[in-house]
């Protein structure tokens, strides 16, 4: 007898497991290149009533910035018993388009699944999927409301969404990456910021001779405050800025340059500095002469007061379902998780389970990842 019931509890975990197997090899095995639209609709499109089915309200919401921009964003809610919100982010994008060769999952080993997105990030939603399940079936109802946000196109930086996101990003308490576990098997704290300027300065040209003195030069008013802006350079702080291009003024030697224009790549580590430092290039850039355009403005974030202890939790739960030590870090990367972030937020990425080789093809999965790190989701969202 007691024989029978271990087998039959055998065979439903192992059921269990072979389902989320069997949904991530359904996703591998679809290609969804950012580009082939089609392609990541079909994975929005098959994970909506996954969610669904745990009773989450699923809507897929088109690019604001055109339906030739991208696939929707799946966008899946369930109220809580607080309004306060966690709000989980993964997608389902990948870098494998449908001319590349990588396009079909395969098993190398029991516990090692080879394919285009298995980590990065497919796994990922599988991962959160399984959790959340396994979370709802112990609560019944969630303590905090939970949001999922699933981006068709973060690899090439989720056009399209910041401002969804940034707004997504004041309603949340909690915002947990899924992006994959690091190669050490530890998670991310931090992510730096960037914020790229587009600067025009409009002089008036004249005889470099005869009416100098009549003239605006563009150039070397760029000139100087591209100085400026170079100063604000500190490497113990980890700010760094940096003068991509500069072009201005005709190929002449005798007029005085009437146009000019720059792009700045500044680079910051945390919410504090992209804060200071986007102050100090306005006081910088304060100049009837000048216009500028910030094309590109992702927000740091990193480990402060109220984030530790709640990273703290988490790697102890890695620690007491894996039994390994494990660290969390900072990485140099931009991801979706930058967009959220504001003052008072916590934000944990690399949430979703451990492989290796992503962007290449060679990108694989350690598959027993996939029912540890949803089981350590799972107690963490408890413990809250
Ligand atoms: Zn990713």
């Amino acid at each position: 007898m007691k024989k029978i019931i271990f087998l039959l509890l055998f065979i439903s975990f192992s059921a269990m497991a072979n389902r989320e197997v069997q949904r991530l090899l359904e996703l591998v095995n679809t290609n969804s290149g950012t580009a082939n639209i089609q392609g990541v609709l079909a994975i929005q499109t098959k994970i909506k009533p996954w969610f669904e089915a745990l009773g989450f309200k699923v809507n897929l919401v088109p690019n604001p910035e055109g339906e030739n921009v991208s696939a929707p964003l799946l966008v899946a809610e369930m109220p809580g018993e607080k309004t306060e919100t966690i709000t989980f982010i993964m997608h389902a994008d990948t870098v494998f388009e449908p001319s590349s060769p990588f396009q079909k999952a395969s098993l190398t080993s029991d516990t090692v699944m080879k394919g285009p997105g298995t980590m990065d990030d497919k796994g990922g939603i599988i991962v959160a999927l399984k959790a959340l399940e396994d979370y709802l079936a112990i609560v019944k109802k969630p303590k905090f409301s939970l949001r999922i946000l699933v981006s068709p196109n973060e690899e090439v930086g989720s056009i399209g969404w910041w401002k969804i996101f940034h707004d997504y990003g004041q309603s949340s308490w909690l915002v947990l990456g899924l992006e994959p576990g690091h190669d050490d098997y530890g998670i991310v704290h931090g992510r730096k910021g960037n914020i790229w300027y587009e600067i025009n300065v409009v002089g008036k040209e004249s005889h470099a001779g005869r009416d100098h003195e009549k003239g605006v030069n563009a150039c070397q008013i760029l000139a100087g405050k591209m100085l400026e802006i170079q100063k604000l350079t500190n490497y113990k702080k980890l700010i760094t800025t940096s003068v991509g291009r500069i072009e201005g003024g005709q190929d002449k030697y005798n007029i005085v340059c009437g146009w000019a224009k720059a792009k700045v790549d500044i680079r910051v580590p945390d919410l504090a500095s992209f804060n200071l430092i986007t102050k100090k290039m306005q006081a910088i850039l304060k100049d009837p002469r000048i216009t500028f355009s910030i094309t590109d403005s992702t927000p740091a974030f990193n480990v402060n007061k109220i984030s530790r202890p709640v990273v703290a939790k988490y790697i102890k739960a890695i620690e007491k379902f894996e039994s390994r030590k494990v660290i969390s870090h900072a990485s140099g990367g931009v991801g979706d998780v930058n967009h959220f972030s504001r003052e008072g937020i916590i934000i944990l990425d690399g949430l979703g389970p451990v492989g290796g080789n992503a962007h290449t093809e060679n990108e694989f999965l350690v598959l027993p990842t996939i029912e540890s790190r949803s089981q350590i989701l799972t107690h963490f969202l408890q413990g809250l």
